[in-house]
């Protein structure tokens, strides 16, 4: 039995490749999936097409879809913690993390059959001798396309809200951490999807999703990943023109005001900055602290950062597992060098772990940069690592000035007691979510996504069912009658 699933069966490559998956934690290889080409892709995207066209999928009554959704999120559940293990051993990030993973998913799973059908569209008043309907339709075959900091979650927030609209699709994990979409595609098989609706290839980006987003019998291509990739795949969609969602990276501020509830604001700061060693996209990586606060905050927070401890994730005392892969520590590492060479304080960590018994994972100790400003590379980039940088700021209208200096446009959070300040500032904030005295969470019925650089479109809510439906105008004359347009 092979690793992708294309129309019904799970079969091996055709060239008959593999790629090692390798744990973060020690650098072992946990295992070696089938490495798909693009004769794979064609034949999934061929797969998908015909579902699209022939099963009774896109036309089945809503309910169908639905229960689907429903059996899925169950399954996930009935599996949670072989699968928050997979993930785990494939990300490296906890256990305690990969469960609430799980239980997101399947969240989301069940947000989406909730919505299915719930919008059948709205009747236009054109006068008594018509009936206009605007309704909603599937767009047919989409390319999912996701990363590897939380592989199973932002294929989830894809794969749920396609099914529910009727669309069929390939999806693609990253090449790095494929092996929680495996388990996530054999319980859509389980809960009974026809052949060809769900399709899953594995492999590199630059093969596999390149043949994905440049297929001619791909409708819309949904992204999840850095930005460079994501222009890539967006000129790539102009080629069609395809329909087109990018969720892409974040530099997302955390503005903390002198009156906050101190040890919450920085029990959340240190949450924002290093759950899932920063690699997390609304990482709230840039710490903007009220001046007469600055100096007392940074303390605590690089007191408590120096305090995470860092391990395997499948220790239940771990706080925080290694970086994704040898290749992205070193290029975190690079941000470390960029920061010291820019004037930045290093105030904690900086540097690989001590600790013999990491030696072999790809850790980096939680660090805390001082001292920064907006013109560093540091500040302005997504570094996606464990690396926080803290800047100064006197007042409400510096802190909006200074949050809002970014291209990216994901997430932020104001931290006050003074409830005005707290909606004035929000109100100001150019950012996709913005939260109040809190870091991280969100929910499925919530939109999600970003402005400026971070992305187009919006992923969760009813916007990210939208994302997967074309608007459909419908319009009957009740009386027909010659319309006398043209005499002859
Ligand atoms: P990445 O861009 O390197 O890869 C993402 C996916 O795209 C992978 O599956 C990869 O194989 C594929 N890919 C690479 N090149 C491609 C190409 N030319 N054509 C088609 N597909 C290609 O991103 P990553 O390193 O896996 O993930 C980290 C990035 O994702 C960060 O920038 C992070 O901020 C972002 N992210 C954003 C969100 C969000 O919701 N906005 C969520 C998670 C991660």
């Amino acid at each position: 039995m092979g690793d992708l699933y294309i129309d019904g069966a799970w079969v091996g490559a055709a060239g008959g490749e593999r790629r090692e998956v390798v744990n973060p934690f020690d650098a072992s290889v946990v295992t070696t999936v089938d490495e798909a080409g693009a004769k794979d892709v064609d034949r999934a995207v061929r797969a998908a097409r015909r579902a699209f066209e022939e099963e009774e999928w896109a036309s089945a009554p809503v309910r169908r879809r639905s229960d689907l959704l429903l059996e899925v999120s169950r399954l996930l559940l009935r599996d949670q913690e072989e699968i928050a293990r997979i993930e785990t051993a494939d990300t490296g990030k906890t256990l305690t993390e990969a469960r609430i993973d799980v239980e997101d998913v399947s969240n989301a799973f069940r947000y989406f059959a909730e919505i299915a059908g719930k919008d059948g569209g709205r009747v236009v008043d054109v006068g008594p001798d018509v009936l206009s309907r605007v309704v909603y339709a599937p767009i047919g075959v989409c390319a999912l396309i996701a990363p590897w900091n939380y592989p199973l979650l932002q294929a989830s927030w894809k794969v749920a809200p396609a099914l529910a609209a009727g669309n069929t699709f390939v999806l693609k994990p990253s090449e790095t951490t494929p092996l929680s979409t495996i388990h996530m595609l054999r319980l859509i098989e389980e809960a009974g999807a026809p052949p060809g609706v769900a399709n899953l290839v594995l492999g590199s980006g630059a093969t596999v999703g390149a043949a994905m987003t440049e297929h001619p019998e791909v409708d819309l291509v949904s992204f999840t990943g850095g930005l460079s990739t994501g222009r890539r795949i967006m000129a790539a969609a102009a080629e069609g023109p395809k329909n087109i969602a990018l969720e892409l990276g974040g530099k997302n501020p955390n503005v903390v005001f002198a009156d906050c509830d101190f040890e919450a604001a920085v029990d959340n700061a240190l949450n924002a900055s290093f759950l899932h060693s920063g690699q997390v996209c609304s990482a709230g990586s840039r710490l903007l602290v009220q001046d007469t606060l600055h100096d007392r905050f940074v303390a605590r927070l690089a007191e408590r950062a120096a305090r995470i401890r860092l391990g395997d994730g499948t220790d239940e005392r771990t706080e925080s597992g290694p970086l994704s892969s040898a290749e992205h520590r070193e290029k975190v590492e690079r941000y470390l060098e960029i920061g010291r060479s820019e004037g930045a304080r290093v105030v904690c960590g900086g540097k690989r772990p001590d600790d013999p018994a990491l030696a072999r994972g790809f850790f980096l100790e939680p660090t805390v940069f001082a001292d920064c400003d907006r013109s560093m590379r540091i500040v302005q980039e997504e570094v996606f690592g464990p690396v926080v940088t803290v800047e100064r700021f006197r007042d409400e209208e510096e802190a909006v000035r200074l949050a809002n200096d970014t291209r990216y446009g994901l997430a932020g959070a104001v931290w006050t007691s003074d409830a005005s300040r707290a909606q004035r500032v929000a109100g100001r904030l150019r950012h996709g979510t913005v939260w109040i005295n809190d870091f991280h969470p969100y929910v499925p019925q919530a939109e999600w996504g970003g402005f400026g650089l971070s992305g187009v479109g919006r992923e969760l809510g009813p916007t990210g069912l939208r994302e997967y439906q074309e608007a459909k105008h419908v319009y009957q004359n009740l009386r027909p009658a010659v319309s006398g347009w043209f005499k002859g």
